[in-house]
């Protein structure tokens, strides 16, 4: 028999493979709210203007396609530790992280988990909030760590289960590691609040646990850097050692271009050194270095004052967006005659509303409506268009992904 014989045939990817599902649909009214990419008012990828300024100046200069170093661009990976530690972050200043460019989120959190599974000794278990971001299941197990929960969000309030959080992560083991997102909760657009975050941090001080933070947001929830990274840089500031994968795929929407970050701020400038030179062993043999159209952007954006300042408003303005498009959603609804209380839509920030909407619900949407959306329920709010003529929730999503 061929070599392949015994190879299973996997299940389709839960989020990609709803847009697998929403192509072959037929119904001109399909609707694609699976997927978090940001669409702009008539539903077509958005390219920021501040992008658009740095890549016609990587062609004036003629730019070469030379390699990169194994950990990236310095100019890409300075700015994007100051971008998420701070402009006067100490850490940044003493040196202290040990950052190198990723392979946009995923790609850095998978250098993350690799880098934990060789290097801490203290635990392989790491905790997540339920529910989390589909990925981080396998991104982890296959860097080899073992996945365990703490409780995060509350189906019966669609909001934060702050006492729930508190007391689980009170019981994890001490010296395991805890994931935490920086903001725009995904799925749930659920975020702790400033004094919450504060609590947080000195339950896992206590249990002694290592914090890894994902910051696939940064700016997209709340329209500001600075204000998206308190949680963050509160933690630095309590003086955990801690790490973090950053992404610029929304922010810039960079998507396709793979573009993101991996930190490790360290104790003390030889430690970083020690940290830097193993985080580069690790890289060389998977991609060997990484890809430079991106990073060159990126660089350019958060280095050059005019290209920022039009990134900072550019930021500002896709966040109000999404802010605006839930509240047309939810007076939607109740104009429609919904009597629900969807008052989480607009109390959840990001780029996702987790509706509540349970999986017959869903599976309804999609079989009946065309409707496409991930069987938790989560929605792609950039994706939806509120429509006065029709009266009623029209979508502007494009037929791509
Ligand atoms: N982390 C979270 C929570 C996300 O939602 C995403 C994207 O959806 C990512 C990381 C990584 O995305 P990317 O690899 O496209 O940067």
């Amino acid at each position: 028999s061929s070599v392949w014989a015994d190879v299973p045939l996997g299940p389709p990817d839960a989020i990609l493979g709803i847009t697998e599902a929403f192509k072959k649909d037929k119904n001109p009214k399909r609707i694609n709210l699976g997927v978090g990419a940001y669409r702009d008012d008539a539903g077509k990828p958005f390219i920021l203007e501040s992008v658009k300024k740095a890549e016609r100046q990587m062609i004036e200069e003629g730019l070469d396609h030379e390699y990169a170093p194994i950990s990236g661009f310095p100019a890409f990976t300075e700015a994007s530790a100051k971008l998420a530690l701070g402009d006067n972050s100490p850490a940044v200043a003493g040196g202290l992280n040990a950052t190198v460019q990723g392979i946009s989120g995923t790609g850095s959190l998978r250098i993350g988990g690799d880098f934990l599974k060789r290097f801490y000794t203290k635990s392989h278990e790491i905790y997540f909030p339920t529910p989390t971001w589909g990925n981080h299941t396998p991104i982890f197990k296959d860097a080899g760590l073992t996945i365990k929960p703490y409780r995060y969000y509350d189906p019966k309030t669609c909001g934060f289960d702050f006492n729930g959080a508190l007391e689980d992560i009170s019981k994890i083991p001490e010296g395991s590691i805890i994931l935490l997102h920086a903001c725009a909760h995904n799925p749930t657009g659920v975020d702790p609040q400033p004094e919450q975050w504060k609590e947080i941090s000195k339950v896992v001080k206590k249990r002694k646990l290592y914090p890894f933070f994902d910051v696939a947001y940064q700016g997209f929830g709340s329209g500001c850097i600075d204000k998206d990274a308190f949680g963050l840089r509160h933690f630095i500031a309590d003086g955990h050692t801690l790490c973090l994968a950053q992404s610029y795929a929304k922010n810039m929407g960079l998507y396709g271009e793979r573009v993101g970050a991996f930190t490790i701020v360290c104790s003390d400038k030889k430690e970083q050194e020690r940290v830097m030179s193993q985080l580069k062993i690790l890289i060389r043999p998977i991609y060997s270095n990484p890809p430079i159209h991106g990073a060159h952007i990126v660089a350019k954006v958060l280095n050059q004052p005019d290209l920022r300042s039009i990134w900072l408003k550019e930021v500002k303005q896709m966040a109000d967006r999404i802010i605006t498009m839930r509240t047309r959603l939810r007076d939607g609804l109740k104009k429609e005659g919904s009597s629900h209380n969807w008052q989480h839509i607009t109390d959840q920030i990001g780029m996702f509303c987790f509706t509540g909407l349970k999986p017959p619900q869903v599976e309804r949407l999609t079989n009946e409506f065309s409707v496409y959306l991930t069987k938790d329920g989560r929605i792609s709010v950039a994706a939806w268009l509120f429509s006065e003529k029709t009266r009623g929730i029209v979508i502007a999503s494009s037929s791509s992904s």
